[in-house]
């Protein structure tokens, strides 16, 4: 949505000053026998609502972060456009009835190349392009294929053919953007994704830091799997592999409200988040929940963690945190497992 939105303000902008440009030839080309509203006023509006749409889309809309104003965006451009092909259509067709069967032909020219050119400028919202088509060359087509002449009826079916082909344009044009962002999304989901887990990863992880960093000082868990490799032993890697998951949802089902759940390695996974909403006893939650579980390979498992408090502002930040969290997580292996240690602890102590 957001991607239209964009595409689309600079294309409507161009669109604008095209428009803008063609209005003191609208006021040359009005059918001899217009009245003056018809001759100079339709030519002085859209030159009027042209002009403000130009200068009101030169400013940052801010439409790439926001949905909410996208979708606004989109919605007011399909009403905005729509206006403006209703007062052309309304032109032309004046005209080609006031003028003479050998002038009248140029208006329908006229309403086609707008009309083509505007949908090209509004191709991003296929809604909008669609209706500038209908709304510019319906009433126009009924004109030339009612008017008894056999060329207006040649030039009304190639008129019709070409508007097939440019809503069939529309369409895939549509679709190739809806498939380009499903891509994107899902690249986006496979880079930052753990594949084994469906956690994040330590990339994710990482990024997650830096852009919580400067909300105030975070908390990392690490928690590391006790006497994993014994598990893989005696049950085989597949078993291995169900019991990394099933810990993993454990620490999810737990944490993933409070902050970032990733798995950064083999049998290592990480709890990020804001120290003021990670709270302490997460980690006694945590230890008790992995504790408890039936496990794939019909035990049970435990986990030691490691936690340290600090600021992330930068990569160096994340690094010292994660160095103290991981000395922590050492400390608690030492101290027999299946417990967790508070990086400052050790610090006190030492
Ligand atoms: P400790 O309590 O000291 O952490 O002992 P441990 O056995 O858990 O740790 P160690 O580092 O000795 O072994 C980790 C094992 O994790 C070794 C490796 O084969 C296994 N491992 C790493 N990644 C995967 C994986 O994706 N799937 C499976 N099934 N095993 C993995
Ligand atoms: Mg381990
Ligand atoms: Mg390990």
């Amino acid at each position: 949505m957001q991607l239209s939105a964009v595409q689309m303000q600079k294309h409507a902008r161009l669109l604008f000053l095209a428009l803008l440009l063609t209005t003191p030839t609208a006021a040359l080309a009005a059918a001899p026998g217009a009245s003056a509203w018809v001759r100079y006023g339709a030519p002085a509006a859209m030159c009027f609502f042209c002009l403000a749409g130009f200068l009101n889309l030169g400013r940052d809309l801010r439409l790439a972060v926001s949905q909410r104003r996208a979708t606004r965006f989109i919605k007011e451009a399909t009403i905005g456009s729509s206006a403006i092909a209703v007062l052309c259509s309304a032109w032309c067709v004046y005209s080609w009835l006031g003028s003479s069967p050998g002038e009248r032909i140029y208006y329908p020219i006229i309403i086609a190349l707008g009309a083509f050119s505007t949908a090209y400028c509004l191709a991003a919202a296929r809604g909008a392009a669609i209706a500038n088509l209908v709304i510019n060359l319906v009433p126009m087509l009924m004109l030339l294929f009612t008017s008894g002449e056999r060329m207006d009826l040649a030039f009304g079916v190639s008129l019709a053919i070409a508007a097939v082909f440019q809503l069939h344009m529309i369409d895939s044009n549509q679709a190739r953007i809806v498939e380009l962002l499903s891509l994107q999304k899902s690249a986006r989901e496979l880079a930052l994704s753990d594949p084994l887990t469906g956690l994040l990863n330590r990339r994710a992880l990482i990024d997650n830091a830096l852009a919580l960093g400067s909300q105030g000082p975070l908390r990392l868990l690490v928690i590391d799997i006790d006497h994993f490799k014994a598990i893989n032993d005696q049950h085989g890697h597949d078993k291995g592999d169900e019991v990394l998951c099933e810990v993993a949802e454990r620490l999810a089902i737990r944490a993933e409200l409070m902050g970032s759940v990733a798995r950064i390695g083999g049998e290592e996974f990480a709890i990020l988040g804001r120290a003021d909403e990670l709270p302490e006893a997460l980690a006694a939650g945590l230890l008790h929940d992995v504790r408890t579980a039936r496990m794939p390979h019909g035990g049970t498992v435990t986990v030691s963690l490691g936690i340290a408090e600090g600021p992330v502002h930068s990569e160096g930040d994340w690094r010292d945190l994660f160095q103290r969290a991981d000395r922590a997580l050492y400390e608690a292996k030492r101290d027999g497992r299946n417990r967790a240690v508070q990086a400052e602890a050790l610090r006190d102590a030492a």
